[in-house]
């Protein structure tokens, strides 16, 4: 089962797609973690994406697709994977079904998290000062929602013209949108 996560950044997909990676037995492939994984350890890639993610900004195409390639050929990733937080352009999102096709699979849910920007800029400012992510001030998140809408948003009509799109309503509590996602996927 290859499961794919759309929604804003605060969505809740993170959260969602790991439960649900677990229930499923397949690998969650956070590109956002991924990346930040590679800019901690000073990696190459770390060293090409870590600017733009300061600033908010996508980091290239072909850095991520690379990045997700490499997931989906390590040996639990054979029968399914979450992803959340990618595809997040529309060159990336043919780049999956490039990727799946030449695994002899497909797509089986496309799920859109949707959450009020007020509420999506709540949750971010709380996680900010939480402490942690350095891509979480106000500004940088302005821009993370506005790069998020210009360039991720149009992938829920492209989604949509193949009727594969199912809204789940994030206000909820973890329990209750984990729920939601558990009747949609039908396990
Ligand atoms: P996230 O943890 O998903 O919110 O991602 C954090 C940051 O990593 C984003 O603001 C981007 O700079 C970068 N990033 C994560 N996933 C992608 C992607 N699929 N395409 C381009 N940039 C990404």
């Amino acid at each position: 089962m290859f499961v794919l996560i759309l929604g804003p950044p605060g969505a809740g997909k993170g959260t969602q797609g790991e439960i649900l990676a677990g229930r499923l037995g397949v690998p969650k492939i956070a590109t956002g973690d991924l990346l930040r994984e590679a800019v901690r350890a000073g990696s190459q890639v770390g060293r090409r994406v870590k600017d733009y993610m300061d600033r908010g900004e996508l980091v290239p195409d072909d850095v991520i697709v690379r990045l997700v390639e490499e997931h989906l050929n390590r040996e639990d990733a054979a029968t399914g994977a979450i992803f959340d937080g990618f595809p997040r352009t529309i060159a990336q999102a043919e780049a999956v079904d490039q990727l799946l096709n030449g695994r002899g699979a497909r797509l089986s849910h496309v799920l859109l998290f949707d959450v009020p920007e007020e509420e999506i800029e709540r949750r971010l400012l709380r996680r900010s000062a939480l402490g942690g992510r350095t891509d979480d001030d106000l500004p940088t998140i302005r821009r993370r929602l506005s790069v998020y809408q210009q360039s991720t948003a149009p992938l829920v009509a492209y989604y949509g013209k193949r009727g594969a799109v199912h809204r789940v309503p994030g206000m909820g509590t973890v329990e209750e949108v984990a729920e939601h996602v558990r009747h949609i996927v039908g396990r």
